[in-house]
C-alpha cells in the first residue's frame, strides 16, 4: 500500500508530496496501532475459534469441522482473519497465536468426544511461519497428549505457500506428521503456482478445491472443468476431495455429480461458535437440506 501511495504521489505531481507523506505516516501509524492491539489481544485472550462443518456427501452427515480464527475485539467486535493474520505472520506473532489455535482446537474436540457425539476430525490451518520458526511437530504432539486426543481426529491444513522457503525440511516435517497419524489437507488447491509438481511430494490425504472455482462454475464451463479435473486427480491419487464454498443446491448437485467426497460451505452452515456447533452435532443437519445421498 505504501508503494501504491508513492506511485500515486508521482502521478499527481510534487505539489501533493506533503499530503502523501502524511498518508504514509498515517498508514505506518495504523499498522503500529494494530500490532500493539494484537499483542494485547494475545495477553487478554481475545481470540476465539469458530467452527464450520465438513459434510460427507455420500453419508449426508457431518464428519468433520474446520476451526477458523476470529478476534473478539473490545470495540470493533468480531474481526475476520484476513484483517489480522497477515500482520501476525509478518511480525512472527502467528507462532504464539498458532500454538493457541492448535491447543484450543484439540481441547474442544476432546470435549465433544467426552460429550458422546460421534467423533469428528477437526481441521486447523497452519501458516508457513509455524513451519519455519517453531517446532510445529512438538506443538502438535504435546497438544494431542495434553488433551488425550487420538491423532486421527486432528487434520492440519496448509497451502503450497509453505514451500516458498525451506522446501525439504517442510516436506520432512509433513512426513513426520503423517507418521504420528494426523490428517493433512492441501488447502485452496488450484490457485497456486506449482500445485501439480509438488502434489506428489506432499503426503496429504485431502485436497480442498478453492472456492473460487465453484463461485465461477455457473458462468464459466472452464471452472466446472477444473473442478472435475481436480476431483479426477484426487481419485487417481487416492485422496479425499473437498469442495469449499458450497452456497447453493445447484453447486452441491454439481460437485456431487462429479464425485466429490466432502463439502463445506454456507449451504450447510457458516462458521459458528463452539456451543452452537455442539447443538448442530447433536441435532444433525436439518433434513430440509437438499442432500442427494443415495439412500
Ligand atoms: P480457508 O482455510 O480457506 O477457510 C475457508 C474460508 O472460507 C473461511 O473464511 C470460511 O468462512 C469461508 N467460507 C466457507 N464457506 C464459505 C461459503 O460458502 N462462501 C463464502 N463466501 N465463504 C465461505 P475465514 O474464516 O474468513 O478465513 C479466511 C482464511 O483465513 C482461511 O481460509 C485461512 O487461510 C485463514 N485462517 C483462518 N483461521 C486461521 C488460523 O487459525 N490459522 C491460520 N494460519 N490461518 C487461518
Ligand atoms: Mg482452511
Ligand atoms: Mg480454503
Ligand atoms: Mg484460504
Amino acid at each position: 500500500a505504501a508503494d501504491a501511495a508513492m506511485y500515486a504521489a508521482k502521478d499527481r505531481g510534487r505539489g501533493n508530496f506533503q499530503f502523501f507523506t502524511q498518508e504514509l505516516n498515517r498508514q505506518a501509524h495504523d499498522r503500529l496501532m494494530l500490532i500493539t492491539q494484537l499483542r494485547q489481544a494475545i495477553e487478554r485472550q481475545e481470540f476465539v475459534l469458530y467452527y464450520q462443518p465438513l459434510v460427507d456427501i455420500h453419508e449426508g452427515r457431518i464428519v468433520g469441522a474446520e476451526a477458523l480464527l476470529r478476534w473478539q475485539h473490545p470495540e470493533r467486535g468480531l474481526v475476520a482473519p484476513d484483517q489480522f493474520i497477515p500482520i501476525l505472520e509478518e511480525t512472527g506473532l502467528m507462532v504464539t497465536v498458532g500454538e493457541w489455535v492448535i491447543d484450543a482446537a484439540c481441547r474442544q474436540n476432546a470435549i465433544w468426544q467426552a460429550d458422546g457425539v460421534p467423533p469428528i476430525s477437526l481441521a486447523v490451518n497452519l501458516s508457513a511461519v509455524q513451519f519455519y520458526r517453531s517446532d510445529i511437530l512438538k506443538t502438535v504432539q504435546s497438544a494431542l497428549q495434553r488433551h488425550q486426543l487420538d491423532p486421527q481426529w486432528l487434520t492440519l491444513e496448509f497451502t503450497e505457500a509453505v514451500l516458498f522457503e525451506e522446501t525439504e525440511p517442510v516436506i520432512r516435517t509433513m512426513h513426520r506428521m503423517k507418521q504420528i497419524g494426523v490428517g493433512l489437507a492441501l488447502d485452496d488447491f488450484g490457485t497456486g503456482y506449482s500445485s501439480l509438481s509438488y502434489l506428489q511430494r506432499f503426503p496429504v490425504n485431502r485436497l480442498k478445491i478453492d472456492r473460487s472455482f465453484l463461485r465461477d462454475a455457473e458462468e464459466h464451463d472452464g471452472s466446472a472443468d477444473i473442478i472435475n479435473s481436480i476431483i479426477r486427480l484426487s481419485q487417481s491419487l487416492g485422496l479425499i476431495s473437498v469442495a469449499e464454498g458450497v452456497e447453493t443446491s445447484t453447486q452441491l448437485a454439481l460437485v456431487e455429480t462429479l464425485g466429490c467426497n466432502e463439502v463445506q460451505g454456507y449451504l450447510f452452515s457458516k462458521p459458528i461458535p463452539a456451543d452452537e456447533f455442539t447443538r448442530l452435532l447433536k441435532s444433525g443437519l436439518p433434513s430440509t437440506l437438499p442432500l442427494m445421498c443415495n439412500h
